[in-house]
C-alpha cells in the first residue's frame, strides 16, 4: 500500500464525511444515524485495509467470488471483529450458499426464491458455526418497474408486502429494511421521494424500526433527504472503477476508465448502473 493511496482514500473520505454531514444538516437530521458503506467492488483489500485504519468498519462488495476471496485476505491481514460485509448486488440463488458464509448484510433481495434459498443458506452457515448470526436482508423494489433490473416493482405493493413478510419469518434471516438504486436517468429526487413513501408504508407494519439503503455517490445527498439510513458510496471514495472485472489482481485505480455497467464474471451479475 503506497502512502499516496492512503493519503488519497483519506481526503476522499473526508470529502464524502462533509458531504454527509452537510445532508444531514441539511435534512434536520443526526449524522450518525447514516452508515456511509463503503463499497469496494473492484478494489484490492489494501484497499479496505486501509479505510478501516480511518475509521470504516461496513464495506460493500456486488460479486460473491471477488467478495469471498477479499473477506478472507482482510481477515488475514487485520481480522474481522469489527467488519461488516454487505453484499449489495445481484445475487444468483447458486450463489447464496457462499455468500452466507461471508456476507453480514445482503441488499438487494427481490424474490420469495431467493429469500429461502439465503435463509436455507444461512442457517445451514450458522449450523456448522461459519456465522454466529442470521443474515440482515433488505428487500429491493424497483423505482421504475423494470424488474429486469431487479427489484419488485415499487407500485406492486402486495408483493413487496409478501417478499418482507418472508423475510420477517424466515429463521436464518432478519429483515432489515429496504432498498433501491433510481433509473438511470431520473431525478434522484422524485425516485427517493417515492422510495421514502414506500418505506413508510412498510415501516408502519413492522415494529422495529427499518432501514433504507439508499444513495450513491452521485445522489447520497437526495438520499439522506429522503431519509436514507445507508449510503452505498464506491466512486466519490476509491476513484473510478475499471472497465471490466480484473481476472485475478484488482486495478487499484484507473482514473481514465468508466464505471463498469456489469460483470464479465457470466454466472453473476453486478451494479445495475453508476449513481
Ligand atoms: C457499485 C454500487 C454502488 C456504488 O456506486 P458508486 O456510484 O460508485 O458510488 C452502490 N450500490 C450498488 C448496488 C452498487 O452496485
Amino acid at each position: 500500500m503506497s502512502v499516496e493511496r492512503e493519503q488519497q482514500l483519506a481526503v476522499a473520505l473526508a470529502e464524502v464525511r462533509a458531504r454527509l454531514a452537510g445532508a444531514a444538516a441539511a435534512a434536520g437530521r443526526a449524522v450518525d444515524e447514516i452508515e456511509l458503506l463503503a463499497v469496494t467492488k473492484f478494489f484490492p483489500a489494501d484497499d479496505v485495509v486501509a479505510l478501516h485504519r480511518l475509521g470504516c468498519h461496513a464495506f460493500g462488495e456486488s460479486r460473491d467470488q471477488e467478495a469471498s476471496r477479499k473477506v478472507a485476505e482482510v481477515a488475514a491481514l487485520i481480522g474481522s471483529a469489527d467488519i461488516r460485509w454487505h453484499m449489495v448486488g445481484r445475487i444468483q440463488r447458486n450463489k447464496a450458499r457462499s455468500v452466507a458464509q461471508w456476507a453480514h448484510v445482503a441488499h438487494s433481495v427481490d424474490s420469495l426464491k431467493l429469500v429461502h434459498a439465503l435463509d436455507r443458506a444461512a442457517a445451514e452457515a450458522l449450523d456448522h458455526g461459519l456465522r454466529t448470526v442470521p443474515l440482515d436482508v433488505f428487500a429491493q423494489v424497483s423505482l421504475d418497474g423494470d424488474e429486469s433490473r431487479g427489484g419488485v416493482d415499487v407500485d406492486a405493493t402486495a408483493r413487496i408486502d409478501e417478499l418482507c413478510a418472508a423475510m420477517e419469518q424466515a429463521p436464518g434471516l432478519r429483515f432489515a429494511g429496504l432498498m433501491a438504486i433510481p433509473p438511470i436517468g431520473a431525478d434522484p429526487d422524485s425516485a427517493f421521494a417515492r422510495l421514502q413513501q414506500e418505506h413508510q408504508r412498510v415501516q408502519s407494519k413492522y415494529p422495529q424500526r427499518l432501514e433504507l439503503s439508499a444513495g450513491m455517490s452521485g445522489d447520497l445527498e437526495a438520499a439522506v433527504k429522503h431519509g436514507s439510513t445507508c449510503v452505498r458510496v464506491g466512486t466519490a471514495l476509491l476513484g473510478s472503477r475499471p472497465l471490466t472485472s480484473p481476472a485475478v489482481t484488482p486495478v487499484t485505480r484507473s482514473p481514465q476508465t468508466t464505471e463498469s455497467l456489469g460483470s464479465t464474471d457470466k454466472t453473476e451479475s453486478s451494479s445495475p448502473h453508476k449513481g
